[in-house]
Order: structure tokens, then sequence, then C-alpha cells
């Protein structure tokens, strides 16, 4: 199998290229180095350093002629697309539209995209299912969900196969605190240079927080399941901040200082994505329970420092 993994440099980017060349695919990395490493990418995959807006990274794909595109590439910062939505809009909404033309000219099989749990704004739900209202509460998830239709409506127009991943909060070796979902990669800074670990409001707010092999893992169970699906990649339970410092102290052994401070405005409560349909549909579940995936990212942290 010929694969392409844009954003293939990045943090969950660059542990599906590692799971690709796991299966034998010869993989194809574009990804312009915004925020990744194109230094951590796998040796054995092919890395081109292109814009994915850019015609020549159109051109690469149709040279390439892939059978499956994941397209992870993206502008994945809350905050930033809040300070220059036009910016956001260019890369998620316009770079995934040169994407899915690529694959569109080059024959491509199936577009695998990640999308976000941040489609459904602040909806507070015990657990969200994808059939749930989608009313994102920034462009970041607006930019998302419109390039979701846009994949929707390549199928209905030009016949692409596809899958949408929808993740929860990823975690994992290689996360910087930049991005989404970093509260995690935020401790992990932290307690790396001895700081107390800063925790908004009572820390008794929940996230679905995954583990970014699990989410590679799921990116490679769509190679063959669930065509014209969109599905969440999650772990389908609620996991509080306060439970993430206590595991973390039990990791460390040494006292760990929380510093509590005001709730950030606009922050959601709770989030938990049902995860039912996605086991049934894609056959994958994740596997790394959270003591297991907070002792890895931890070990990651502990071995870059020495
Ligand atoms: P990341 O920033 O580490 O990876 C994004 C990669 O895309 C980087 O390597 C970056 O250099 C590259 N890139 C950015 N703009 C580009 C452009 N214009 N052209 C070419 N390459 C470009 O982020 P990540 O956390 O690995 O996220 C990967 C994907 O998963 C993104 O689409 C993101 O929206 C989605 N996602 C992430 C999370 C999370 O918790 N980290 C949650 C939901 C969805």
């Amino acid at each position: 199998m010929i694969a392409v993994v844009t954003g293939g440099a990045g943090f969950i980017g660059s542990r599906l290229v590692e799971a690709l060349v796991k299966q034998d695919a010869v993989v194809h990395v574009l990804d312009n180095g915004s925020t990744g490493r194109i230094d951590a990418v796998h040796p054995l995959a092919i890395v081109h350093q292109v814009d994915i807006r850019d015609p020549e990274a159109k051109a690469i794909v149709n040279a390439i002629k892939p059978d499956m595109l994941f397209h992870l590439a993206a502008q994945a910062d809350v905050q930033r697309s809040i300070q220059d939505p036009g910016f956001d809009a260019s890369v998620n909404i316009a770079g995934t539209l040169n994407m899915l033309d690529a694959c569109r000219e080059a024959g491509v099989r199936k577009f695998v995209f990640a999308s976000t749990s941040a489609v459904y704004g602040s909806l507070q739900k015990r657990k969200l299912s994808v059939t749930d209202r989608t009313e994102p509460i920034s462009y970041y998830g607006l930019s998302k969900l419109v390039a979701e239709h846009y994949i929707r409506l390549y199928h209905a127009f030009f016949g692409l196969h596809y899958t949408i991943l929808r993740y929860g909060n990823v975690y994992g070796p290689g996360q910087t605190s930049k991005g989404e979902g970093g509260v995690i990669a935020i401790f992990m800074e932290k307690l790396q240079a001895d700081l107390p670990l800063p925790v908004n409001g009572d820390g008794e707010q929940t996230r679905d927080f995954i583990y970014v092999d699990d989410v590679a893992q799921a990116n490679i169970a769509a190679i063959a399941n669930g065509d014209q699906g969109t599905f969440h990649v999650s772990t389908g339970r609620r996991t509080s901040v306060n439970k993430v410092v206590q595991v973390l102290q039990r990791i460390r052994k040494d006292e760990i200082i929380v510093q509590y401070r005001e709730a950030r405005a606009g922050d959601i409560r709770d989030s938990c994505l049902d995860n039912r349909q996605s086991q049934a549909s894609l056959s994958w579940k994740p596997v790394t329970s959270l003591s297991e995936g907070l002792r890895l990212t931890h070990q990651s942290w502990q071995q870059r420092s020495t």
C-alpha cells in the first residue's frame, strides 16, 4: 500500500507514519514543518516539505498516486484561530480542499480526515454522539466542520471514499503545549522544570483523554473499515484534570504541587465522546489505560532531558 500522511511530522502524524511503516506501507509525508519536526519523521518515510495549500502539494500527490491519504496537517491552535480566522480557514479549509482535489485527480481510493470534538462547541451532554448538534465556538472547530462537509460532498459528486475521525483530547510522547488538547503536555513541561501544575478552576472538569498510539491505530483501522462514516476516536470515559494529577503523583512518587487558578472563560466543563459506534464499525478499540499512557508520556519527557 502507498500512503500519504499530511502533517506526518506532527505529534499524531509522526506516530501514524510509524504505524504505517510497521504495516509495510510505502509512506510519503507532506508537511511544511510549521509545528512539526521534520527530523523526527521515521527514516523509512519519504518527506516532501511543502505547504498543503500549494499547487506543488497537489502535483506531488498526483505523481505519487497513493491508495490512501491521511489528512492530519492543520492549523490546530484554537487561540490562534480566534486571533487569525483567515489563516485558520486558509489552512484548514482551503488546504483540505487542495488535498481533496489532489485525491480526485490522482484517483486516490480513500481520504481519512483528522477532525475534532471542537465541532460540538459547548454542547453539554453526558456522552456526545456523532449525530449530536454541531455548533463550534471557535474558528478552529468551524473550519474543521466545514472541511468535513467538503469531504462528504467530494464523495457525493466525485465518489471519493472517506472516513472522518473526530478525536478526543489526544496525549502522548512528542506533544507540545501548543495546539489542541495540551493540558497533559503543559503538565509535563512544568514537571520537567520543577514548577507547580497550573489547574484552571477546581480541576473537576473532565475530558476524554486518548493515547496517541490508539489514535494512530484508529487511522489504520480506517484503511479497511468505516467508509463514508464519521466516528469518535475516544475512550468514552470522563477523566477529571484532578485525576490526571493523581495518577502523575503515583508515577512520580515525589510531591507534586498544584496551583489552582481561576477557571478560563469559555472552557467547557465536561467532554466525553461515545465510541461504541467506532468500535463496532472500525473494528478498533483504545487499548492504553490512562495510567499506562501517562507513564509512557512521562518516561519520554524524562528521556528527552537526559
Ligand atoms: P501538530 O501541530 O503536531 O501537527 C500538525 C502538522 O501539520 C505539523 O507537523 C505541521 O508542521 C503540519 N502543518 C501545519 N500546517 C501545514 C500546512 N499548511 N502545510 C503542510 N503542513 C502543515 O498537531 P497534532 O496534535 O498532531 O494534530 C494532528 C491533527 O489532529 C490536526 O488535524 C488536528 O486538528 C487534529 N486533532 C488533534 C487533537 C489533539 O488533541 N492533539 C484533537 C483533535 C484533532
